[in-house]
């Protein structure tokens, strides 16, 4: 069956098809650096790893592309808050985003284009869209003129027939109640104190949404294969994203468009503005397994919506734990006599793990495909039916759908367990004085990468990043 996706353009599924033979371009709007991202987030950011990988694995080449977004009202009072510049501020959040990245086993995109390292490139496309009549200068900032790009409103389906003529709204994030008129530009205000470019459209700063349709563009084209997001920025982020560059280029901007459903919190999407939510490193400090997190993220369908809670990650660790377990014993068996049947039972679960990822990426059947064929040949093992050689292959097929997956990185998982009992060990040697001990579990830990606090409420510890 052909690889075919749910495209939020036209609602329905579509087989997929490339703009260059062989090449995929894609394009996942990146974090906004100005705090840690939450699980909800790398929910997004690891639909695009299953999606990356996937492509991947059906042998297509890809040019993946992630902007970092950093510069925003956000970012700015962030910085503002604590006296230090833009840069100084955004860079500690950039780096734990990428430490988070690793964390998750996430396959580095080829790019990550920062918003401020492209005034440029946006002053361009906000100067094309002027000299077009797609945009108007008003009071020292740039906007966009909604009502001259009749198709305004095609991603997200959108009635138009409420819109006000010539309503502006400044703030980069609104509802569609609030449809109208959205800055490209924004011209310099006393409340963003230093950060301000001075340029051909005035001294000020670009939109949020200007951002990715310069930094997109610039490294995939005018015209690419797929955008991805979160379903929340399906308006006004990415119905601006395709007003922009299709004003500004006449050409058709993105074929693909997927978007992940959230993951929720009690049936609230996980977010900041809820205080719901869960940074990575808060889970790790709880001392989780960053791939039970992963399991956990990909294991429901991406246009499905995921309940977080802690009984779904336990379960998330037992199923990787089985996995896990599985891989060892393959590796100790000895027969040498080969079953037939292991070939044909991996051939029938290729054939339907692929099934599953052609059909829209669905990974909950694809684990299931998974899960039963190490039922199949756990119970080969115990019948004693499969040779060594038979098990080499049985792994090897599991190497290829990890390959798409991402989660037979198990250091961790070691890890984690031997950490809770070292430490515990350590709470008991201290309790008893004996800081000869304690002082030697901590050096142990210390070679594992693991590094202990202790504060009032008992000893933390955290992984070397
Ligand atoms: P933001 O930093 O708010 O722009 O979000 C970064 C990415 O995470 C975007 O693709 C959002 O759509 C996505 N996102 C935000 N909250 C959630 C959530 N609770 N579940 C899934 N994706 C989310
Ligand atoms: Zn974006």
């Amino acid at each position: 069956m052909a690889l075919r996706f749910f495209n939020t353009l036209t609602r329905t599924k579509e087989e997929f098809y490339t703009i260059h033979p062989g090449e995929v371009r894609m394009y996942t709007c990146g974090p906004t650096v100005y705090d840690f991202a939450h699980i909800g987030n790398f929910r997004a950011y690891i639909f695009g790893d299953i999606l990356h990988r996937y492509l991947l694995y059906k042998g297509y080449r890809v040019t993946y592309v992630m902007n970092i977004t950093d510069v925003d009202d956000k970012t700015i009072s962030g910085s503002q808050k604590e006296g230090i510049s833009l840069n100084e501020y955004t860079q500690r959040f950039r780096d734990a985003f990428f430490d988070d990245l690793k964390s998750l086993n996430i396959k580095p995109a080829q790019i990550y284009p920062e918003a401020t390292a492209h005034i440029k490139e946006m002053v361009e496309l906000v100067k094309t869209l002027l000299a077009k009549g797609y945009a108007y200068a008003n009071e020292g900032s740039t906007y966009y003129r909604i009502e001259s790009f009749s198709p305004y409103g095609k991603l997200s389906h959108m009635d138009k027939s409420g819109l006000k003529a010539g309503a502006r709204v400044a703030s980069d994030e609104y509802e569609k109640e609030q449809v109208a008129d959205f800055a490209l530009w924004k011209g310099w205000d006393e409340k963003d104190g230093g950060v301000f470019w001075e340029t051909e459209v005035g001294k000020g700063r670009p939109g949020w949404h200007i951002e990715c349709s310069a930094m997109s563009m610039k490294y995939l084209g005018k015209h690419f294969d797929i955008h991805t997001g979160g379903v929340d920025l399906i308006f006004p982020h990415h119905e601006n994203e395709i007003a922009q560059s299709e004003a500004a280029t006449e050409e058709k901007f993105v074929n693909f468009w997927l978007h992940n459903e959230h993951l929720m919190v009690e049936g609230r999407k996980m977010a900041k503005s809820f205080g719901n939510f869960y940074t990575l490193r808060d889970l790790l400090q709880k001392g989780y397994y960053p791939i039970a997190i992963r399991y956990l993220l990909l294991a429901t369908h991406y246009r499905q919506q995921v309940n977080f809670t802690f009984d779904g990650l336990e379960a998330a660790k037992n199923a990787l734990k089985r996995l896990y377990d599985f891989t060892d014993n393959l590796k100790l068996v000895k027969g040498d006599k080969d079953n037939p049947e292991i070939i044909q039972i991996l051939q029938k679960a290729t054939a339907d793990f692929e099934a599953a990822m052609d059909d829209d990426l669905n990974t909950s059947e694809a684990l299931g495909v998974l899960f039963t064929l190490v039922k199949d040949i756990n119970r080969l093992m115990e019948e004693k039916k499969i040779s060594s050689s038979d098990a080499k292959q049985v792994l090897e097929t599991i190497g290829k759908f990890d390959s798409a997956l991402g989660l037979l990185k198990r250091e961790e998982l070691i890890v984690d367990d031997e950490v809770k009992s070292l430490i515990e060990k350590r709470i008991t040697a201290r309790k008893e004085k004996d800081f000869k001990l304690a002082d030697q579990i901590r050096g142990d830990l210390e070679d594992k990468g693991i590094v202990l606090e202790d504060t009032s409420d008992g000893t933390k510890w955290k992984r070397k990043m």
